[in-house]
């Protein structure tokens, strides 16, 4: 095939040597290559071997005239496209005709007149040249086809893999999930078996540390007790904070947002720490710089939450001197942010200590765990809760010269909140000792449905020193026969307390069939379990009300007293019908 820029490739054929030579020298002047043959078969030789494109051949010549030759050329596999003009000085129509359906493209008569014969020959080199460039652009199209199906065949490869790997990684996430589904049920069981004998231990140690029990004991006893109530706090809190990261870690920890006071959140949490502070002879102050806001939509909870883990590092980490809460209002710019800071002279950190201070379970160093306990969960916990809080947390700290750890939150809008200068001014320093007495007197009538012996016992003491009538069952089957029975009799109950881990029919199986039977009266669950969807849980059985284990005194009998009052001014019919 030719180039653009190549001469044409003539192959002259003729048994007429005169003619051949006069043929030649007219096409070489016009600058072709020229090739010359006497006879057919040589033709087809340099016809095989050569390639010429243009064939200007006589027609009558011995052995293989050109007709024969025009028709080997057309039917040869191994000649490529070669344009044929016929020599001839016959132009009869049958001739033509014959000619042309033998493959001829075109005819020159003799004797021939040079004009015409480059006339013929600019019209054949044009065909020639098209037909190279047609040829050249089949052959481009063949090769973009021929990667086209390789890229297709490749991308169906890559889909097939594609598929593979994506059910591999559903395989894989199925796997994490039912992992994860393991581990969160691992951690409600184990939240429920450490809560039940912990309500006992916390529960009874309260009592035993209540006024009256102190005065027929001994103070090494007063000692142990108080020992038994520190610890079992103490263990409780590291609970509470494994379940809260296993909670943060299956993306389950969520936030709410009320109105709350922000000045009480940081005086009930001054009041809690500054007794711990007192202890070790620190100094405890808080302040505020500027105007505080009566209110913030925020989560008071957790705020607490973070604010408790932060002045119980700035009391565990400081020998001397003291810790200072500095409360001021900030605007990032966007929306209003309350920013509070734990300031203490304590023995601060490194900056590797600081950076890495937020990992889970990661203390400044094995030391630590050792000489100040802790679960080395805080701060990763403080950390994610500010953050959904819609701040942060930062520390500034160095070594030997104490630590300030900064959180932010976010407020919401304050526009019409009134706000209050110097508000922890006259705070008063107050401490919650354990006092079973002060708590509100009750005179109901209560259903306990609960199979804890020691819980049982824990309870009633409670109750019935509230002022409470106290009947227990054991299980939910007992407790819908009891209540069902209680109201024909029309001694019903006031309240019934639901233990949801229940042998036989558990607590949230009972109240359905209570509900079903359309008994109306008020039905608070108690559950070991602690967590976030257990409440929804008990709500969606027919429970009014939830309260999780270790069951403490006072918001017990708050919370029955509040759910008394509650079904006093709306009261629903407590009979069957
Ligand atoms: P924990 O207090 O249970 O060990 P945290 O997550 O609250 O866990 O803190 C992680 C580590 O950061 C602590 O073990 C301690 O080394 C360091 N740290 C935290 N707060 C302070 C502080 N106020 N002063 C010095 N070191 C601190």
């Amino acid at each position: 095939m030719i180039n653009p820029t190549d001469p044409i490739h003539v192959l002259l054929v003729d048994d007429d040597a005169f003619m051949l030579t006069l043929l030649e020298r007219a096409l070489k002047d016009k600058g072709h290559r020229v090739s010359t043959a006497s006879n057919g078969a040589d033709a087809l030789r340099i016809l095989r071997e050569q390639g010429p494109s243009l064939v200007i051949t006589d027609w009558n010549m011995p052995e293989m005239d050109g007709l024969e030759l025009c028709r080997l050329i057309r039917s040869h596999d191994g000649i490529g496209f070669t344009y044929v003009i016929m020599l001839t000085g016959n132009t009869s129509t049958d001739q033509i005709v014959a000619g042309f359906e033998a493959g001829v493209d075109d005819y020159i008569t003799k004797p021939f007149q040079k004009r015409e014969l480059e006339v013929r020959l600019r019209a054949a080199e044009r065909i020639i040249r098209l037909e190279a460039f047609y040829h050249s652009q089949t052959v481009q199209l063949h090769r973009v086809n021929a990667e086209v199906a390789s890229m297709n065949s490749k991308l169906e490869r890559m889909a097939f893999q594609l598929r593979d790997s994506e059910s591999e990684a559903q395989r894989a996430k199925e796997l994490a999930d039912a992992a994860g589904r393991a581990k969160s049920e691992f951690l409600a069981n184990m939240s429920h078996e450490i809560r039940t004998p912990m309500t006992a231990i916390l529960g009874f140690a309260d009592v035993l540390a209540s006024g009256t029990d102190r005065r027929n004991t001994t103070p090494e006893s007063i000692d142990v007790i108080d020992t038994i109530r520190r610890n079992g706090r103490h263990l409780l809190a590291i609970l509470n904070d494994i379940l809260d990261i296993s909670k943060i870690e299956a993306g389950m920890l969520t936030v709410e947002c009320i109105v709350c006071s922000p000045i009480e959140v940081v005086a009930d949490v001054a009041a809690v720490m500054r007794v711990s502070a007192e202890e070790k002879n620190l100094q405890f102050q808080v302040e505020s710089v500027g105007a505080i806001p009566m209110t913030i939509e925020t989560d008071p909870t957790r705020v607490r939450q973070i604010l408790l883990n932060l002045v119980e590092n700035a009391v565990k980490f400081t020998e001397s001197g003291g810790i200072r809460l500095i409360v001021r209002m900030k605007d990032d710019g966007h929306a209003p942010v309350l920013e509070i800071e734990v300031v203490d002279t304590g023995i601060g950190m490194t900056p590797e200590q600081i950076e890495r201070a937020y990992e889970p379970f990661r203390q400044a160093d094995d030391s630590t765990a050792r000489r100040f306990g802790g679960s080395g969960l805080g701060l990763a916990i403080s950390k994610k809760l500010a953050k959904l809080l819609g701040g942060g947390i930062t520390i500034d700290s160095e070594a030997g010269k104490g630590t300030t750890v900064r959180i932010s939150i976010a407020t919401g809008p304050l526009d019409d909140i009134e706000r209050v200068d110097r508000p922890f001014e006259n705070a008063r320093p107050t401490s919650a000792p354990p006092d079973l007495h002060d708590g509100p007197r009750l005179s109901c009538n209560i259903l306990l449905a609960e199979d804890g012996v020691d819980s049982q016992r824990l309870i009633r003491f409670i109750l019935e020193r509230a002022g409470a009538t106290l009947s227990i069952v054991e299980n939910g089957r007992q407790a819908v026969d009891a209540a069902l029975a209680a109201q024909t009799e029309d001694g019903s109950f006031d309240l019934i307390l639901m233990d949801v881990q229940m042998p036989v029919l558990d607590g949230h199986q009972a109240t359905r069939e209570l509900r079903a039977a359309g008994y109306h009266g008020p039905i608070v669950a108690l559950t070991a379990h602690a967590m976030s969807d257990d409440r929804q849980r008990a709500i969606d059985a027919g429970c009014d009300e939830y309260i999780a284990k270790p069951i403490n005194a006072k918001k017990l009998v708050s919370t029955i007293q509040a759910q008394l009052q509650c079904q006093e001014s709306n009261p629903k019919p407590a009979r069957v019908s």
